[in-house]
């Protein structure tokens, strides 16, 4: 069975943008696939400098894993940093990759055209990506189209350092996720942290009721035909239900006679019945610290005996051993 590798970084809280475009269809992997999920933190540390902070992320995100359906028998569930040999990897990677590639790279050419200053860390992020992947010869890398280059710039440097040492590196494939669309958030742009307009994945039913009424939406009268594809409200049910499940409600707006308001008590009858329970089970985890750092040590334990013959082999191909 192949391996595939998806991360995720403890930036913030999860968000509903979070899960429909990336938790969902990562899990859904884990038919298919030997699957590794871990939690980037030494990623997020290049963004995030609050050790309680990104601390707090990561449990929650672990947590979030779990409680949507996470089989931390079958699959791996690691945080990043609990693996020494991705760090360790990632210097011997750097000395194979070149300096004009990291140069290209979408998020450092971002950053400095929007004058941000930027870390030597945001300016090899890719090196310690490829680390996470190289490290357990995963084929698979399930990304949006966003983190295709760093797929790319992974493969160049497993090329560069085998053809030094010989096939030592599995040359992964960036598996595109087409399908994944871009979630809307409150406001109709992308949902984002830094838009401030989530849904964050666990809020009591009070809170979610709320920022669901906050959705924008036009000012078509209750009895006026909607397009219910220009709308956020809408896309977001669709999102979270299918398309076949959200036609009915997609008529009823063209139709005229339903208003918003009624879109969004039923997107929130949604929220409330596909992640009802999985609330449940992450306010379970959390409560529960010592059996969620059980569930990472016992991840990190396998990802390390997972990683610890290539990463022989690479020690002894360099000469460091
Ligand atoms: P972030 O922490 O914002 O980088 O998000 C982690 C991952 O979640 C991203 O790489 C995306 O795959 C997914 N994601 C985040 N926001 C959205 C969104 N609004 N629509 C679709 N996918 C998203």
């Amino acid at each position: 069975m192949k391996i595939a590798l998806t991360g995720i970084k403890p930036s913030g809280p999860p968000h509903l943008g979070n899960y429909l475009g990336m938790i969902r269809p990562a899990l859904g992997l884990a038919a298919q696939y030997r699957c590794l999920y871990f939690i980037a933190d030494y990623h997020a540390l290049t963004t995030l400098h609050d050790g309680a902070a990104l601390r707090q992320h990561t449990r929650a995100l672990a947590a979030t894993w779990l409680a949507l359906g996470l089989n931390a028998d079958e699959a791996l569930l690691y945080r990043q940093s609990d693996v020494p040999e991705i760090p360790e990897l990632s210097w011997i990677l750097s000395c194979f990759t070149s300096k004009g590639m990291l140069d290209r790279a979408h998020a450092y050419k971002d950053a400095v055209a929007q004058n941000r200053e930027v870390s030597v860390g945001v300016y090899t992020y890719p090196v310690l990506m490829a680390a996470d992947i190289l490290a357990f010869g995963a084929q698979v890398v399930p990304v949006g189209r966003d983190q295709k280059q760093h797929v790319e710039i992974c493969r160049d440097i497993a090329q560069r350092f085998n053809h030094v040492y010989g096939e030592l590196l599995t040359v992964p494939e960036a598996v595109i996720q087409e399908e994944v669309e871009t979630i809307p958030g409150l406001d109709g742009r992308k949902m984002s942290k830094s838009y401030d307009n989530t849904l964050p994945l666990f809020l009591d039913s009070g809170r979610l009721r709320k920022l669901v009424m906050r959705i924008a939406t036009d000012s078509t009268p209750v009895e006026a035909p909607k397009d219910p594809e220009a709308a956020p409200v809408f896309l977001l049910y669709r999102h979270l239900v299918g398309r076949e499940a959200a036609a009915g409600l997609a008529e009823k707006l063209r139709a005229g006679g339903t208003g918003w308001a009624a879109a969004k008590q039923a997107l929130f009858e949604a929220l409330e019945t596909v992640l009802g329970e999985a609330r449940t089970r992450y306010e379970q985890w959390m409560a529960d610290g010592s059996a969620l750092e059980a569930v990472l040590q016992r991840g990190a334990e396998r990802a390390r005996d997972l990683a610890a013959p290539r990463m022989d082999a690479i020690r002894r191909a360099v000469g460091a051993r």
